[in-house]
């Protein structure tokens, strides 16, 4: 089923999440172990990332190399278990950065083979790599690019003729960043993007991660005034370990509240999850409250926190 039909028809607030594929060359029971864990708590929908390639200089006996790699491919593959195996809708991320439009045609085949029907347009950070375009390929610059490419296959337009090519009935959602995007001169400008993207054909809008939900309110409005009238789900992560006060700033590009950073400075190591998981018990309390169509979190790899937060809700 569509994320847009599973938020229309939903009866109690709903919770998604969102994993990672393992990295290159490791293996696949842990990730295994997590969704089996996710499984229980009932999700409508699961996202699978995906990562684009990189530049990495290796040190070999050869001395420094710079090599391209993907290091977390798999995306299809676990995008195929969850949807076939364990019968959730599975939300493969499509990326521009790194793929030609020709390899995303092709992946977005693929996936339809596999009966999956929703895919989240991504642009994908600039990872350092130039893919090198041979024999007229192009590739998309913006997410808006790849949502009008999926758009088009939704209308029956493919890059080349194809015989006997049905549409596609793709339900493609989109980012949106509560703090804006960092490249972004200020949040309204932003949005502006946000709009067209759904203007394009984008049904609905994931937010990045924010820990103070007056971000998220703030955006809403402003996605309101400009006219985006589609859901906007509201991302949320769990803070689990002490080094994540720098780390997601850096990665992520939002503020962790004074009052949070403070408690997680405090805390012994062992108790951090239990001060990460309280907050955002109270941020999702709030949020639905305050009617979020429904809430999706940033799992990665583990559920220790996402299964100690649940209970706690009164759902
Ligand atoms: P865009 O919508 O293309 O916007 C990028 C920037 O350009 C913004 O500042 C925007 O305002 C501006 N802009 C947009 N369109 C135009 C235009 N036509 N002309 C000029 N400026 C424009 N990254 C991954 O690598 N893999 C993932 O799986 C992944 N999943 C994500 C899931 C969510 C819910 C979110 C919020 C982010 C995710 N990211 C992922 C990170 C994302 O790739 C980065 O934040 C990236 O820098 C921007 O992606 P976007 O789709 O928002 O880009």
């Amino acid at each position: 089923m569509k994320v847009i039909e599973h938020l229309a028809r939903a009866d109690r607030p709903l919770i998604s999440f969102e994993i990672i594929p393992p990295l290159r060359g490791g293996d696949i029971r842990g990730l295994l172990g997590l969704i089996e864990d996710l499984v229980q708590h009932q999700p409508p929908f699961i996202d699978i990332t995906s990562h684009a390639a990189e530049v990495v200089y290796d040190e070999t006996p050869r001395g420094i190399e710079r090599k391209i790699k993907r290091k977390r491919p798999g995306t299809l593959g676990v995008c195929a278990l969850i949807q076939n195996k364990y019968d959730i809708d599975a939300v493969p991320h499509v990326l521009c950065q790194s793929f030609t439009r020709q390899e995303t045609e092709d992946f977005l085949i693929e996936l339809r083979y596999l009966g999956i029907e929703n895919v989240l347009a991504i642009r994908g950070d600039d990872s350092g790599y130039r893919k090198r375009l041979e024999h007229g390929r192009t590739i998309n610059e913006y997410a808006i690019d790849l949502v009008r490419q999926i758009q088009d296959m939704n209308g029956g337009k493919y890059l080349e003729d194809l015989l006997d090519a049905d549409p596609a009935d793709f339900c493609i959602g989109a980012a949106g960043y509560p703090e804006k995007h960092f490249e972004s001169p200020n949040l309204s400008s932003d949005i502006s993007w946000v709009k067209k993207k759904v203007e394009a054909g984008a049904e609905y809008i994931v937010t990045q991660m924010f820990f103070d939900n007056r971000h998220f309110f703030a955006f809403v409005e402003e996605c309101r005034r400009q006219g985006v009238a589609v859901p906007i789900i509201p991302g949320l992560k769990i803070i689990t370990a002490k080094r994540q006060l720098h780390s997601i700033p850096r990665t992520f590009h939002c503020d962790i509240p004074a009052e949070l950073a403070d408690e997680i400075a405090a805390a012994k190591p062992k108790q951090v999850l239990e001060v990460g998981v309280e907050w955002a018990a109270r941020q999702t309390q709030e949020l639905l409250d305050k009617n979020a169509p429904s809430i999706h979190f940033y799992i990665m790899q583990s559920s220790k926190a996402i299964n100690s937060l649940l209970p706690r809700l009164s759902l």
